[in-house]
């Protein structure tokens, strides 16, 4: 087939629809899944998950720079997790007006007095991104957040290589098609999960998949459970209910749910608020957090990952004190670091608000939530600050500066929708992992990306919320 330039693709309506038919059959043949809204909790009937017909531009400069932090990022949510002054001044404003950070933060006090019965640590996390278009048209690396929590679609975009592959070549665009990357952090987040296991040293005890009552993205997860199933190891899904119903501590807290032992409780529900139920769910995760099996997360380094604990690391020293004589790490993980600010009482927080409310289009309000949707924009930040900000509830919240990546064109690929050319901003994410037994780091990896793209007409919003899609990287 001639080479058509990608902006002839792009603009030829019959190519386009020929292109999105044979994109959904390779989304499928490739395992790019996902269950439908009617029936999420049988596979009976199954879609792709939404993808983007064409992989996005990003400059290879800054998806490298975001690879190579990644490692120092994994240290320090250890670090942090590990430092129980630091968690406590830095969350101390939160907790009085915020219930669920208040409520975790019970929990991690209880272990705390308790003392932590396991001293393998597992973290899975993705460090999010976007690129922020300065007006010399560079573009920097900026982090959106840190997600220590139940980081999904490493499973889903270690297939969608192959499909944007696929969809360049039957478009004519050989070349693109050879310089999508590899990506399978899938692979790597098993491979740490199966490292945490084996440190807990039982044969028989399984890795327990905690997940929600609402199960759309299973298939992002079973691709972790197969890699773990070929090293024979042994995977259950289990919810917050089973937990309760089934579940119980040994004299030595070792955890057995449906009579069998845990060895890790990788957690893939519970980081909002509705996804605790019943009191028995918040009973559930303290049995969890008490017991002997390896957390991931557990209770120190979900807090790690709030966003109040982002904002505080953007203050003057902090991020010295977590790497002391290595100014070059804390440099690197610096210059990824967008404007945070605090809205703590006081004359530093008045500032805050005063600034957000004479520009509130250069800022993003955030709540200490997760999962998309929950953020601020715009006039609303005003509406919203107006009626907090003379009292402690504005503590609930940190103000971030808005990044502005450049709009590149693309076709959003989802289940009935319709087939148009949209303005699109993508995000990128960097999978981390690692495993550390009392003292020793035993893995510290960067284990893979994603890619999300979603229409520039949202302000927020993830996969699952149904906003952004799927996407892969094309450097340039
Ligand atoms: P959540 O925990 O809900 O995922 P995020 O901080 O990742 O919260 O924000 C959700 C979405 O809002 C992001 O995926 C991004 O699209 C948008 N967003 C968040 N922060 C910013 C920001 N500073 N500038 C521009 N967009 C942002
Ligand atoms: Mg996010």
């Amino acid at each position: 087939m001639a080479q058509r330039t990608l902006h002839e693709v792009m603009t030829n309506a019959s190519l386009i629809k020929e292109l999105a038919d044979v994109a959904r059959d390779e989304a499928l043949l490739q395992g790019v899944l996902m269950r439908i809204q009617e029936t999420p909790n049988s596979s009976e009937l199954v879609t792709y998950a939404p993808f983007t017909l064409f992989p996005s531009p990003v400059p290879k400069a800054v998806f490298l720079q975001a690879l190579a932090v990644q490692t120092h990022y994994n240290t320090l949510v250890d670090k942090i997790s590990q430092d129980t002054d630091f968690l406590c001044s830095a969350l101390a404003s939160t907790v009085e007006v915020d219930d669920f950070t208040a409520r975790l933060f019970g929990i991690h006090k209880q272990i705390l007095k308790e003392g932590k019965s396991q001293s393998v640590v597992l973290g899975l996390n993705r460090s999010d991104y976007m690129l922020d278009q300065s007006e010399d048209k560079t573009s920097s690396l900026k982090q959106i957040e840190i997600n220590t929590f139940a980081a999904s679609f490493g499973g889903l975009s270690s297939r969608t290589p192959d499909v944007h592959r696929h969809i360049l070549k039957v478009a004519g665009r050989l070349e693109e098609s050879q310089r999508i990357l590899d990506n399978n952090p899938a692979a790597g987040l098993a491979r740490a999960i199966a490292k945490a296991w084996e440190l807990y040293g039982s044969e028989r005890a399984v890795v327990m998949f905690l997940v929600e009552e609402v199960q759309r993205n299973i298939f992002d997860q079973r691709y972790i459970e197969s890699e773990l199933w070929k090293r024979n190891i042994s995977t259950v899904r289990k919810r917050f209910d089973d937990v309760f119903k089934t579940g119980s501590l040994d004299q030595n807290k070792r955890l057995f749910v449906d009579g069998k032992e845990v060895a890790v409780v990788y957690f893939r529900n519970g980081y909002m608020p509705q996804n605790y139920t019943s009191e028995q769910c918040w009973d559930a995760r303290l049995m969890m957090e008490r017991s002997q099996a390896v957390k991931c997360p557990d209770i120190s380094t979900h807090l790690a990952g709030t966003k109040k604990v982002q904002q505080v690391l953007a203050r003057p020293g902090v991020l010295e004190n977590f790497f002391p004589g290595q100014p070059q790490v804390v440099e690197q993980i610096r210059a990824t670091f967008a404007g945070l600010y605090t809205l703590d009482m006081g004359p530093e927080g008045d500032k805050t608000v005063a600034m957000a409310l004479a520009a509130p289009d250069q800022f993003v309000l955030k709540p200490q939530r997760e999962g998309g949707g929950n953020n601020i924009y715009g006039s609303e930040i005003c509406r919203v600050l107006e009626g907090v900000k003379d009292n402690t509830e504005r503590t609930a919240y940190i103000l971030m500066d808005k990044i502005n990546p450049t709009p590149v064109q693309n076709y959003l690929l989802r289940r009935d929708g319709p087939l148009t050319i949209s303005n699109c901003l993508s995000e990128l994410g960097v999978f981390g992992a690692y495993v550390r037994q009392g003292e020793d780091m035993v893995m510290n990896e960067c284990v893979g990306h994603l890619l999300r793209t979603k229409s520039s007409e949202h302000s927020d919003g993830g996969v699952a919320a149904g906003v952004a899609v799927l996407d892969n990287p094309l450097l340039i």
